[in-house]
């Protein structure tokens, strides 16, 4: 694993018939930040904010989070990262926002849904994304977003938060990409319409898996269902790609299975370029796409759409694997 990793760290992620992949990195915090350089991600295309609170006793304030955006930027490679609003609830509790017992915390009141009672907390944390995202090449993402409706109030918040920075005369980034969280099938149904609304997506296929396949991702009574070699999480990842490509939409996807070389196979067949991983998996990732044909990946992408048991698919992408490498 070491060897490959100094091996290709500064080798391209590009295909043997010439296809360039971007291998970027999910990050939890500073630290994760300077492993992605060195295992030659190309940037940080998760960073998922909410261990900052997590591991906070108490609020941190803007300036706090300014400090900690501004090092993630500092220390990610090539300066881009993609900062994702936060994404507590669900199993994510903080003391401060008080807790909620909830029959379903997975489909219940987590993520974006808090806006509507802590509209301060979330615009303290544009702020600091705002004004940290000078220091580089930053898009700002949002999780679990299931209408329409959310994206246009999130969008509101963003403008006036612009709009209250600009009045303070606050050095901010003006430009920052908006970007949304593909993680709940109704939002990866109406793929088209949300593209309207947003310069990039990214898609969350553990949650989406869970929600595909109504199967908690945590418990391990249902662990055979929750997992992506079901073919119904493979077709809808199909169109969801395919749409995006024919709209020219940047999209990523940013669950376990970009780390996954059997999932990363009918991924590229669908046309998906751009995968985010823990920063562990990138040498692995990059040595196999350095090894293959992209073209043959179509007919992988094919067959696993058309293949019914969730078996027969595993088998068959690890006899595929196997074959390439
Ligand atoms: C996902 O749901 O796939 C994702 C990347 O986000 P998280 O694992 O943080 O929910
Ligand atoms: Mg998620």
């Amino acid at each position: 694993q070491r060897d490959r990793m100094v091996e290709n760290r500064d080798l391209p992620a590009v295909s043997q018939d010439g296809h360039a992949i971007e291998l970027l990195s999910n990050v939890n915090g500073v630290p994760d930040a300077l492993v992605s350089q060195s295992v030659g991600a190309s940037g940080v295309g998760l960073y998922r904010t909410e261990y900052l609170f997590l591991t906070h006793p108490t609020v941190p304030t803007e300036s706090e989070q300014y400090e900690n955006y501004r090092q993630i930027i500092e220390q990610a490679p090539n300066r881009r990262v993609i900062i994702r609003t936060l994404d507590l609830g669900g199993d994510k509790q903080v003391p401060y926002l008080g807790t909620h017992r909830e029959a379903n915390p997975f489909m219940g009141w987590r993520s974006v849904r808090l806006l509507s009672a802590y509209p301060d907390f979330f615009q303290t944390q544009l702020r600091a994304i705002l004004r940290a995202g000078q220091a580089g090449d930053v898009g700002l993402l949002f999780p679990m977003i299931s209408t329409v409706e959310e994206i246009h109030r999130l969008r509101r918040l963003v403008d006036r938060t612009r709009m209250e920075l600009t009045r303070g005369n606050v050095p901010f980034q003006g430009k920052l990409a908006i970007g949304v969280m593909i993680e709940v099938p109704a939002a990866a149904l109406c793929i088209d319409q949300m593209l309207d609304e947003v310069d990039f997506v990214s898609i969350g296929s553990n949650d989406l898996t869970q929600y595909v396949m109504a199967a908690d991702r945590d418990n391990p009574k249902v662990a055979h269902l929750c997992e992506p070699f079901h073919p119904p999480v493979f077709r809808l990842l199909r169109s969801v790609i395919r749409t995006c490509n024919e709209r020219g939409k940047p999209v990523t996807l940013c669950g376990e299975m970009a780390g996954r070389p059997r999932c990363v196979l009918p991924l590229l067949g669908m046309g998906l370029r751009r995968f985010s991983m823990s920063p562990a998996f990138v040498p692995t990732i990059k040595a196999l796409i350095r090894k293959i044909d992209l073209k043959d990946c179509i007919p992988i992408a094919e067959q696993v759409t058309r293949l019914r048991r969730a078996d027969e698919v595993r088998a068959y992408l690890s006899e595929r694997l196997r074959a390439i490498c």
